[in-house]
């Protein structure tokens, strides 16, 4: 019997991605103006080096990094740099960022290509991916040379590439396996190198399968025997760094701990993309392919699309029926996030933009009955309805000792849940206030 690669628990959502699984990738036109945020990764905001009226070219950097786990902002678009200002970051806070309008030319700058890259030193290949401001395109967004440097005393032995794209409606990283094979498995392979690894994963969920065909056929022209195919299991959320690694190894990265703990690197196909870029072109990460998707967006499609692009011109573009729409999400149903406005950028990470004609009316909660069905969907194996409960009795010292900072907030209890609790939103709350807790316990700790 053939051996099936998933992980215990999950669920099935309709996979809603019939809409832009078959669009192309297609270059967005550039637009008038853009409004890049200096705070797009998981670190310290980088900090603007251009000022009002610097004439800037699409590449060049206009934000340095400010610390170790922070990367370079960089032009999308070429022409003047109108503004030094704040914008509503996706994620709902004002952020310091740089406004270009573009004076039409389209000249762009580069860094000089490495070609020979596999005689160049990891070091030399991670600061290059640093330089280019390469962050994790799955979501996280998580600075990559960061990543590519785990501490000594953890032995990595496997990579995992990640083209599961689990999450409902989303198409971007199965078109980039589709159309830029060669380029991202060429980004895997130099991972592969920075990390002096003895087994690399490209693992594609089975709803993918001309990607899985296209890329096996990639493999076996290149010839690499370190680097194989993993045809997955389709179940939500296949694609959490910690399924996939108990789904292709068997192990299990502890509580609290990191996929490094279980000599794993797992990185995303869209990163391994830019990672290519970067090394062998010397382009920086400034430009990214988004899901434009929804019954009322008439030219849905896979658009490659500057960052800092207003989601409201880009929705215009793809002819979307404004006056319809209810909701929008950055991302998909499940982990997306509902946007406020429709006047704030594109950023690093902005995987699908998906449009909702209906917004179901605030369901009524009803109360818990104890049925399980949100245990039996956790992949964390979590009490999802022990964190409602005790969210609702302000008990956070309870969550914490309950593993509530675990959960990946992947929806899944939420979605089983027959009570229609909104249970990933008790736990984001929950682990909101341990957070904030902490922050606070530090500054008291520091103003001693
Ligand atoms: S508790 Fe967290 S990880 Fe578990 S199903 Fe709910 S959202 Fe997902
Ligand atoms: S799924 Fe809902 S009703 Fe069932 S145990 Fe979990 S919280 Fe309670």
């Amino acid at each position: 019997m053939a051996k099936k690669f998933t992980f215990s628990a999950g669920i099935h959502p309709p996979h809603g991605k019939k809409q832009t699984e078959a669009e192309p990738l297609i270059g967005f036109p550039t637009p008038q103006k853009v409004s890049i945020p200096m705070a797009m990764h998981i670190g310290a905001p980088a900090k603007a080096i251009v000022k009002k009226g610097d004439i800037v070219v699409a590449g060049q950097c206009i934000g340095e990094p400010s610390g170790f786990v922070s990367v370079p902002v960089f032009a999308s678009i070429s022409g003047e740099v109108t503004a030094i200002t704040e914008v509503f970051h996706p994620m709902g806070q004002m952020v310091p960022a740089v406004e270009i309008s573009s004076n039409g030319s389209e000249e762009t700058v580069t860094l000089e290509p490495i070609l020979n890259w596999r005689e160049q030193s990891p070091s030399d290949l991670i600061n290059r991916i640093r330089d280019c401001g390469v962050v994790g395109r799955g979501g996280a967004s998580f600075p990559t040379h960061v990543k590519l440097s785990p501490p000594q005393d953890k032995k990595i032995d496997t990579l995992i590439i990640n083209g599961a794209e689990c999450e409902p409606y989303l198409t971007a990283d199965h078109r980039v396996m589709l159309e830029r094979t060669l380029e991202f498995v060429t980004g895997s392979l130099i991972t592969q190198h920075i990390l002096g690894v003895e087994k690399t994963y490209i693992a594609i969920e089975k709803n993918k399968p001309d990607a899985i065909a296209a890329v096996k056929k990639m493999l076996e022209s290149i010839g690499d025997k370190k680097i194989s195919v993993i045809a997955l299991e389709t179940k939500y959320p296949q694609g959490g760094e910690k399924q996939l690694i108990q789904a292709i190894t068997k192990r299990q990265v502890p509580s609290g701990k990191l996929p490094m703990d279980a000599g794993c690197v797992v990185t995303n196909v869209g990163t391994a993309h830019s990672i290519y870029k970067a090394v062998a072109h010397g382009v920086p990460l400034y430009r990214r392919v988004v899901t434009v998707t929804g019954k009322s967006v008439h030219k849905p499609g896979n658009y490659i699309i500057p960052v800092g692009t207003s989601i409201r011109e880009i929705l215009e573009y793809a002819e979307t029926d404004l006056s319809t729409i209810k909701k929008v999400l950055m991302g998909g149903p499940m982990m997306g996030l509902a946007l406020a406005s429709l006047d704030v950028p594109i950023v690093k990470s902005t995987s699908g933009l998906l449009v909702l004609e209906t917004t179901t009316p605030a369901e009524q909660e009803y109360n818990c009955i104890n049925c399980g069905a949100c245990v039996q969907a956790c992949a964390i194996h979590l009490i999802p309805s022990h964190f409602s409960k005790l969210v609702k009795r302000q008990k956070y010292e309870e969550c914490e000792q309950k593993n509530i900072l675990d959960c990946i907030e992947c929806g899944s209890c939420s979605y089983v849940c027959p009570s229609k609790i909104n249970l990933v939103h008790y736990i984001k709350l929950g682990k909101n206030r341990i957070a904030a807790a902490k922050r606070a316990q530090s500054l008291r700790k520091d103003g001693q």
